[in-house]
């Protein structure tokens, strides 16, 4: 047996159990990895609550880790026992240990260790297919980020500040804000009330070609009226809840904008596509351009916490759960 955090229903954080489990078997293509450090990420509060659909239940919720691979199934050769691994994407992270499809993995360079491998996967490869894809960030470019001192938010703001673009971060306190300017974030505004008028002053009127929000319901609007004509709206998140249906007449209203709801699934579903985005952050963590903060650690038997401290806007940069 091996132990794991379960739900067999959806709801708060109660509902996540720690419990026994039987060793999974690595099945053919598969390797049976032993982590040593699991990401929390707000994706694990929406398969809790049930804003996105558990495919099965009782369900190990967590779709990132890191660890060493204990055993591999029939077929595979990209893994070894013995190496060092990690991963985002496939369900089943909340355990000691789990098997997981081989080409989903990915070999954690030496230079990067347990804890920040598992806190950046999952984050640190969204901010790869933000900056550099889904709008691909120029120099001279000024941007907004919302959410800028969460995890997926301090990585965004130290990556684009690396590449040369003005960062306008959005955060929802004084400390929040020191933390992101403090990672690259050129300015930074408190709440969203003041977004737009924000955006015109600092742009001089110019707006910006392309807001990050990772917020949803509460910052749409915000975020589409900071946008210049022919702007992107990347509406990557709903921390404050989904955004409603909306007259997609709106866009053409406010300047031809474009409009996209993206996920990492998407841009990493191709194995080719995998490996570039894992690479592309490997360099930048690995110069030290870009540190992944892990700034609150929970055991695995306490993720329950660690929900009830995400949910809260408690945390800042990225937390790992110890098995
Ligand atoms: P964060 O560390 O950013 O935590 C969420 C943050 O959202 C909070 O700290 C808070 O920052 C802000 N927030 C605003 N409104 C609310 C609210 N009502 N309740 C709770 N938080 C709120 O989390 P992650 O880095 O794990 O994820 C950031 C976002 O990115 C999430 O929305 C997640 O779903 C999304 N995501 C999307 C991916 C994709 O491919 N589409 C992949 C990975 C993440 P503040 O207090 O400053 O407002």
């Amino acid at each position: 047996m091996t132990k794991a955090i379960r739900i067999h229903a959806n709801g708060g954080p109660e509902v996540m159990l720690w419990e026994d489990v039987p060793t999974p078997e690595p099945g053919p293509n598969e390797a049976l990895i032993k982590h040593e450090a699991i990401g929390l990420n707000f994706i694990d509060v929406y398969f809790r609550t049930g804003l996105y659909k558990a495919p099965n239940m009782p369900l190990i919720i967590g779709q990132e880790g890191a660890g060493t691979v204990i055993a591999v199934g029939a077929n595979v050769t990209s893994v070894a026992v013995g190496d060092r691994v990690a991963y985002a994407g496939p369900l089943g992270g909340y355990a000691t240990e789990r098997a997981i499809p081989a080409d989903r993995l990915v070999k954690l360079p030496d230079n990067i260790s347990f804890q920040t491998g598992a806190a950046m996967m999952l984050q640190g490869m969204t901010a790869q297919y933000l900056l550099r894809r889904t709008y691909r960030v120029k120099a001279g470019d000024t941007i907004v980020v919302h959410a800028a001192a969460g995890g997926v938010g301090l990585i965004m703001c130290q990556w684009a500040k690396h590449i040369g673009a003005t960062v306008i971060g959005i955060v929802s306190n004084e400390e929040k804000a020191a933390l992101a300017r403090a990672h690259g974030a050129a300015h930074t505004v408190i709440g969203h009330a003041t977004l737009v008028q924000e955006v015109k002053r600092i742009t001089g009127g110019a707006m910006v070609p392309v807001v990050y929000d990772s917020v949803g319901k509460d910052t749409f609007n915000a975020s589409l009226d900071s946008l210049a004509p022919l702007g992107l709206m990347a509406s990557y998140g709903s921390a404050s809840g989904p955004v409603p249906p909306f007259d997609i007449g709106i866009l053409a209203a406010k300047g031809s904008l474009y409009l996209t709801r993206p996920t990492l699934a998407t841009y990493t579903a191709k194995r080719a596509d995998l490996e570039g985005v894992a690479a592309d952050l490997f360099d930048v963590v690995g110069s030290g351009a870009v540190k992944i903060q892990v700034n609150q650690t929970f055991p695995l038997k306490e993720a329950g916490a660690a929900h009830i401290a995400l949910e809260a806007r408690q945390t800042t940069g990225s937390t790992v759960l110890i098995p």
